[in-house]
């Protein structure tokens, strides 16, 4: 998978495709056929022992597998899955590990077995000499799936581990070093960019990636691939940098210190020195104990004797505004490396920007595409078909269920208002109830849950709700949602990845289960996209299990707001209930449009992203260069006065300092000018082109500027008796550095400006 822009053939071929409306899913046809050979297989294995099933595995490890060896490891899985787990994977099953093995993303049903399906492909990969990354929607997942499934991967004689964000650096090593590694999406990312800011080759944990098996893969790929993953950090240097202002501001030039001609540099004489050293109660900086003082001693009269008040800055607003010297205008996109920022701040007595600052960060969709291979695994894939393709050149693989699927979905409710509706959800909910049928109730959010719950309880109908707070517990309650007589609330997302059995464990409850219908699903408003109301339906009727779903909805709904908000008149029941068709094919309508909207953003979202990540790629090169060789050495002219490998790694450290602070500086470059293109973008201007126009020349200048800055902090740093004193330099990484996602709002304004462009079209469209 390559980032580069489509040669304009495959665009135009992306559209043909599109009008000809090829079909959503690959043929099967190959891998069916291979299905017979595997079952003749399969019997000659059932009495071979432990040992040679292991054996025979590992006769099959190395390059890629041909027909005959698919066809053996297929058998091999199946009876290694039965023997572990007592699961001996049904034809459907092994259909779906040569559909990923194959580097598609097969849709499978919720149910039917995907973990397994997807343990199985990861063991073809990594007998194939890949190492495979499996990725999961969170930590509990990975960990769960792990466990589950290394005994199936023992038998193969294939290694598992898997990464949760308490692994220790150590630990992490060894798991990203097995045949196969499972992963949270979120951990993994954040790996990756803990591996790209190490000042030591040794400290990465994870070597280039290879193939990817992603677990839920339209949540991943398409629903989270714009979440950026972010990692932050902050240098605390330990000292009020207000006291220290204090005291420089009192310093004399030619008294206290000195400044070369071009005003570059600044250093305390040694009276200067005393008096600072004095005034800070005695302490000794040129000690050990005293280097993160002297930095910040440093820093500050860095500000005091170096910057001048608007010549270089502006205080504007209570705030500090850099001016642009090339310019001569106010450089409203910049700020200066963190400390000098901080420092200049005290030194006017302002108040301290947010000190955090973003070291790097990748989206999930950027994340993805560093691996070679990907290969995906989901209950609905199809709805995605185009996006997965567009976006990943991923084809979907649609897998029939093993036992055919009797769910009954009902057609929607559709209420004129939101109370009407609720009140009609809390009667059919009651209805449903006395029978003793187990139900599921799935809201958009945690509010609307917990609202909805305090109105069964109002109403004596007792019930589980489910918040998204705590993956493992949620798994718990989710496992018993399916016993007679139960009501559980949850939102969308709670609880995934986990089976809902009928009954529970119990096999008499479930015949009652059986008897009352299955698990009925009641949505209490139509989702985002068609694809998220089919995940939760699906969540009923697994596994050829009988059991009944239907969607609530009313005109006033976020998503008729947000995609239709101009509601025809609909004359309703007395209760609010809307029987016109009308009303159905408007809430339709709405969905498609919010659908559309996303599609749209996502599209936009990457198209910046993708320069940044090109940018990234490029620096991440020579940054590789400087980590694994001594050319920054080379580099900064050092002379070999301490141990070749002291300097070597001293200098290394210099320049990947100032390399990882330009990137972070450019980061936040970037965001100011997509921000503030956003907000000129109302008009006509193409926003992606002026936002090239602004981030091409700057990044251009950042190898450059980081090798001047070497050169400079080279100099002032000092040799210690066996080292070098990089902190006296200025040289501080970040003490503490934290990651997070940032998760938006589906609402906000990128999906405002969208809805706005769509709905606009439309209304043309009609005219
Ligand atoms: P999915 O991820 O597709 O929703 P899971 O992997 O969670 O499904 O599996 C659902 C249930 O089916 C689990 O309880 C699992 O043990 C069971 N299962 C999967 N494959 C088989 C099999 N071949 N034979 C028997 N049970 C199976
Ligand atoms: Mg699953």
């Amino acid at each position: 998978m390559t980032l580069g822009q489509a040669p304009l053939r495959t665009r135009v071929g992306k559209r043909l495709r599109r009008i000809i409306e090829r079909p959503a899913s690959v043929e099967l046809t190959r891998y069916e056929k291979l299905l017979p050979a595997v079952a003749a297989r399969d019997e000659a294995l059932r009495d071979r022992s432990d040992e040679d099933l292991t054996r025979a595995a590992q006769a099959l490890r190395g390059g890629a597998f041909g027909t005959e060896a698919l066809v053996e490891f297929c058998a091999l899985g199946r009876e290694a899955g039965s023997r572990a787990l007592g699961e001996r994977a049904f034809d459907v099953q092994l259909l779906g590990v040569m559909g990923l093995l194959s580097q598609h993303v097969v849709q499978m049903a919720t149910g039917e077995g995907k973990t397994l399906v997807g343990a199985l492909a990861a063991s073809g990969f990594a007998l194939q000499g890949k190492r495979v990354h499996v990725i999961s929607v969170n930590d509990y997942l990975a960990r769960r799936d792990a466990e589950w499934m290394r005994p199936v991967f023992d038998l193969l004689g294939v290694s598992v581990d898997w990464v949760e964000p308490a692994t220790t650096h150590a630990e992490r090593k060894a798991a990203y070093d097995r045949d196969v590694t499972y992963g949270a999406v979120s951990e993994v990312g954040f790996d990756v960019l803990r591996d790209r800011l190490v000042t030591k080759a040794d400290d990465r944990v994870m070597a280039p990636p290879e193939v990817a098996i992603v677990d839920e893969a339209d949540s991943v790929l398409v629903d989270e691939a714009r979440v950026p993953l972010v990692m932050a950090g902050s240098v605390d240097a330990g000292v009020a940098d207000e006291e220290v202002a204090k005291i420089v501001r009192r310093l004399r030039l030619g008294l206290h210190y000195e400044t070369d001609a071009d005003g570059k540099n600044a250093w305390l004489t040694p009276a200067g020195a005393s008096v600072v050293e004095k005034a800070l109660g005695g302490v000794d900086l040129y000690e050990e104990s005293g280097t993160e003082r002297l930095a910040s001693v440093n820093v500050a009269l860095h500000a005091h004797a170096l910057l001048t008040r608007d010549v270089d800055y502006l205080v504007r607003d209570g705030k500090v505004q850099l001016i642009n010297a090339s310019r001569g205008r106010v450089a409203e996109l910049q700020r200066w490396p963190d400390g000098l920022q901080s420092a200049v701040e005290a030194k006017e007595q302002l108040p301290p920007s947010d000190r955090g600052e973003v070291l790097d960060s990748i989206t999930v969709q950027a994340l993805l595409a560093r691996y070679p291979v990907v290969a995906g695994m989901t209950g609905t894939a199809v709805a995605v078909a185009e996006t997965l393709r567009e976006f990943y050149r991923l084809e979907v693989a649609v897998i029939p269920p093993n036992t055919p699927n009797i769910r009954v979905d009902e057609p929607d409710r559709i209420f004129a208002s939101p109370s009407q509706k609720l009140r009609a959800i809390v009667a059919e909910i009651r209805r449903v109830h006395e029978q003793g049928r187990p139900i599921l109730v799935g809201t958009q959010d945690v509010a609307e849950s917990e609202e909805l719950a305090e109105k069964l309880t109002k109403a004596g109908l007792t019930c589980t709700v489910l918040n998204a707070r705590n993956d493992a517990e949620e798994a718990e309650i989710i496992a018993e949602a399916g016993r007679p007589g139960t009501i559980t609330v949850s939102t969308q997302m709670a609880g995934r990845g986990t089976d809902i059995k009928l009954g529970g464990s119990s096999m008499t409850e479930r015949e009652k289960a059986i008897e009352l219908g299955g698990l009925y699903v009641i949505g209490t408003a139509r989702y985002p996209s068609s694809r998220l109301d089919d995940q939760l339906r699906g969540r009923a009727g697994r596994q050829g299990d009988p059991g009944g779903s239907v969607f609530f909805a009313s005109v006033e709904d976020d998503l008729v707001q947000a995609g239709a908000p101009d509601v025809p008149e609909m004359a309703g029941e007395e209760d609010g209930e809307i029987s016109d068709p009308a009303a159905l094919r408007h809430l339709d309508h709405a969905q498609r449009v919010v659908e559309g909207a996303n599609l749209e953003i996502h599209r936009n979202t990457w198209r910046y992203t993708r320069l940044i990540e090109r940018q990234r790629a490029d620096l991440l090169e020579f940054r590789d260069r400087v980590l694994l060789t001594d050319v920054a050495a080379e580099l900064l002219g050092a002379e070999a006065t301490l141990a070749q490998a002291t300097l070597a790694q001293a200098c290394r450290e210099i320049v990947l300092f100032h390399l990882d602070q330009l990137w972070s500086d450019h980061l936040a470059f970037l965001a100011d000018v997509r921000e503030s293109i956003h907000l000129r973008a109302l008009g006509k201007e193409t926003p992606i082109d002026e936002f090239h126009r602004a981030a091409i020349p700057e990044f251009h200048k950042i190898i450059e500027e980081a090798k001047e800055r070497a050169v400079a902090t080279f100099a002032d740093a000092e040799a210690t008796g066996d080292g070098v004193d990089l902190a006296v330099a200025g040289v501080l990484r970040p003490t503490s550095t934290w990651t997070y996602l940032v998760h938006d709002n589906p609402f906000d304004s990128d999906a405002e400006q969208a809805l706005k462009k769509i709905r606009g079209t439309l209304r043309k469209k009609r005219r």
